[in-house]
């Protein structure tokens, strides 16, 4: 069960997604309709567009700086509560998609992974099809504390959840469909399951699998699936795709993707869980942009006091300082409120707690005192560039140090140089798939007008479209 949240305003960041900004295409006093693009990539530029998911005047654009830091142009929207939407954003009767054009679908729906970086997920279908993949993994097992939107999002829409996984997977060439779940999450799995069952007529090619996970903290991370799944221990900078022939997705992101193959709903929502430690606890489906306070003025149930307020999970998330101007992007799963418990910082006692709780066994007290002493190099020889950020070293903790920031920023710096050196090396083919200049600008019909380039219909195979499917949603 959610709550269905219609904010006052909205404050869209024009970079919620890892890659550049968007530009924005509308100004201070334009009118946008639900689903109307408000932001557009510059051409070649690794990026996705963004959408509204209200109705109502533009009344600001300007630079907003978001708790991690990241600087970036942001549209303000006053909301007419009118919901008036634009004509395009309606299901798509009996439509047939080849693989390049569903690609395309996606990535002009702005989708990006809703469960970690906010990598554009058309980018990584079209790499999972280059590498041709076998196995097309989808991550249910959303581990973080208090954090439930995931789950949610299976119980409330199975159909969508398995279809979107289905024709994500038949896109790129994968056989196996496979579902990755704790044991306990019962219900979700059943549901997943009657879906499958419902469905895999239609999609003859895939084998359906559903793979139970103790539940643990931290789970669904790509090297710790890897791990788990295919007994490999991935270096850093190695991926899923070339080493287990395997791509991972969230299953949020298979719900969005499915939205926008089936109903031409671009990214405009999604549903995060509002929690806190000591009461209360809520589902909510909010528009994009939707300040976190009017979450909050939601669940009057939850004691705020003098505690925290963390954008995402209470282990890895940050701490909101002026909830009215912090947005929900379209990663942010969850906000936990949490009571302040801080522990006197005093010096490392070598207890060996952060190392026996580190899932990717690492001696984080040794990686910091060499981070602290500037010694990057010895640090990454130590393994320091394998952190997940998972914050459970800091957590752990009986001296108070705060080990993660350091370990995570340095372990994010190697990931931005590996991505890059990804891009720069790429083949040409690969280039143009990171090509994410949207078929359309403006107010114009978003993703009815997609169709394939030259380019997209030679590399189109017959056996890959996907099939239509007739069901009702609200919008
Ligand atoms: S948990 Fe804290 S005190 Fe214990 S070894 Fe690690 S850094 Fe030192
Ligand atoms: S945050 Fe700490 S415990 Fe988690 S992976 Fe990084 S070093 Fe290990």
């Amino acid at each position: 069960m959610f709550e269905r949240i219609y904010p006052t305003k909205i404050i869209l960041p024009m970079k919620m997604h890892y890659g550049v900004p968007a530009v924005p295409t509308v100004k201070v006093g334009d009118y946008v309709r639900m689903g109307q693009c408000v932001g557009v990539p510059e051409k070649g530029s690794f990026s996705v567009p963004v959408h509204s998911g209200i109705s109502g005047k533009v009344t600001d654009i300007s630079d907003i700086r978001l708790p991690n830091g990241i600087l970036t142009p942001a549209v303000t929207i006053k909301n007419d509560m009118k919901r008036a939407r634009l004509d395009s954003v309606r299901p798509r009767s009996g439509f047939k998609l080849s693989a390049s054009e569903a690609i395309g679908v996606i990535r002009d729906a702005g989708i990006c992974g809703m469960g970690g970086e906010g990598i554009p997920t058309a980018a990584k279908l079209r790499r999972a099809r280059t590498e041709i993949v076998k196995d097309f993994l989808v991550n249910c097992l959303q581990s973080e504390p208090y954090s439930t939107s995931d789950l949610v999002a299976i119980t409330e829409y199975p159909d969508y959840v398995v279809l979107g996984a289905s024709a994500c997977a038949r896109a790129v060439g994968a056989s196996r469909c496979i579902f990755l779940i704790s044991e306990n999450r019962r219900e979700q799995r059943k549901a997943l399951m009657n879906s499958i069952e419902k469905i895999k007529d239609d999609f003859k090619d895939l084998e359906y699998d559903i793979k139970l996970f103790r539940e643990r903290f931290p789970q669904g991370y790509y090297r710790l699936v890897a791990r788990a799944l295919y007994g490999k221990n991935l270096a850093a900078g190695e991926t899923i795709e070339k080493s287990c022939s395997a791509v991972l997705f969230n299953c949020s992101t298979m719900l969005a993707c499915w939205e926008a193959l089936s109903d031409n709903i671009p990214m405009m929502s999604r549903i995060v869980s509002v929690t806190g430690d000591a009461s209360g606890g809520h589902n909510m489906l909010v528009p994009i942009g939707t300040p976190v306070s009017e979450l909050l003025t939601n669940a009057q149930d939850i004691k705020n006091g003098s505690g925290r307020i963390v954008w995402g999970n209470c282990l890895t998330g940050i701490d909101i300082i002026d909830p009215e101007n912090t947005p929900i992007v379209k990663t942010t799963s969850v906000i936990s409120v949490v009571r302040k418990t801080e522990v006197p910082r005093t010096p490392c006692i070598h207890c060996g707690l952060c190392s026996e709780c580190c899932p990717m066994n690492l001696s984080p007290n040794t990686i910091y005192e060499m981070l602290n002493q500037g010694l990057g190099q010895k640090a990454a020889e130590e393994g320091a560039r394998d952190c997940i950020a998972c914050g459970s070293c800091s957590y752990v903790c009986p001296s108070g140090i705060n080990l993660t920031p350091a370990i995570a920023s340095f372990a994010g710096e190697g990931r931005i140089i590996e991505i890059n050196s990804l891009l720069d090396n790429s083949s040409a083919e690969e280039k143009t798939a990171y090509d994410m200049q949207p078929s359309y600008v403006g107010e114009a019909s978003l993703l009815e007008d997609y169709s394939d380039t030259e380019e997209d219909k030679k590399q189109s195979s017959p056996d890959s479209i996907v099939l239509p499917f007739e069901k009702d949603k609200e919008v």
